[in-house]
């Protein structure tokens, strides 16, 4: 089947291939887990959680999404990050969740960024919970795919940038629980800078949730 088509009319499972469905029930259960405590080599200094590791359908689903242009994952991806929150949050407080940069670039490339539009689907399903896109890339970062871990961490050193606005376009609730998400945790290196980022302006990331971790 060609690509094109695919687009339209997912035909398999993201997750495991299983013909006549785009996301099967054995794959969402495999994410509607209790997140993992992870511990990248980068230590972002707050406590980084997944939802599994970085193989089997969260591996497969999050690549289709991002590489293949499979948007209709991005649903039961969000569904998954919500079910993963809902264990990790404080009942008591608001919740904001702030997606890790993707290279604008890159994002374009792959029909927008999916873990922006993850992280929307998530919000939805969360009382009390927003997104809050301030993070970005500085030009001139290469995408991560097919860098060294090394490289990956030279690549993104100082570079995460949050957007201007914050405090006056836009503020932070009240008691708010800042968690930054991501689809994929490798050396850390992209979480510990969005987490640094957001400490620059007074903004102070309490953990970090990703799909899949390496
Ligand atoms: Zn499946």
């Amino acid at each position: 089947m060609g690509m094109l088509l695919e687009l339209i009319l997912p035909t398999a499972c993201g997750g495991c291939g299983l013909p006549g469905t785009g996301w099967c029930a054995d794959c969402a259960a495999a994410l509607d887990v209790p997140p993992v405590r992870v511990r990248p080599r980068m230590d972002p200094g707050v406590p980084c959680w997944a939802l599994g590791p970085y193989r089997g359908p969260a591996r497969r689903a999050v690549l289709a999404a991002k590489e293949r242009g499979r948007r209709d994952l991005v649903e039961p991806l969000g569904v998954a990050l919500a079910g993963g929150l809902a264990r990790l949050r404080s009942v008591d407080r608001s919740l904001v969740l702030v997606p890790a940069p993707s290279r604008t670039a890159a994002a374009r490339r792959r029909g927008g960024d999916p873990v922006l539009r993850t992280a929307r689907v998530a919000a939805r399903r969360l009382p009390e919970s927003r997104v809050v896109p301030v993070l970005r890339v500085w030009r001139g970062v290469r995408d991560s795919v097919g860098l060294t871990p090394d490289e990956r961490v030279h690549n993104l050193r100082g570079r995460v940038m949050t957007v201007p606005g914050f405090g006056t376009d836009w503020t932070l609730p009240v008691n708010a629980e800042v968690v930054v998400v991501d689809d994929v945790l490798t050396t850390g290196a992209t979480v510990r800078e969005s987490v640094r980022a957001l400490a620059r302006i007074g903004l102070p990331a309490q953990g970090v949730l990703v799909t899949c971790a390496a």
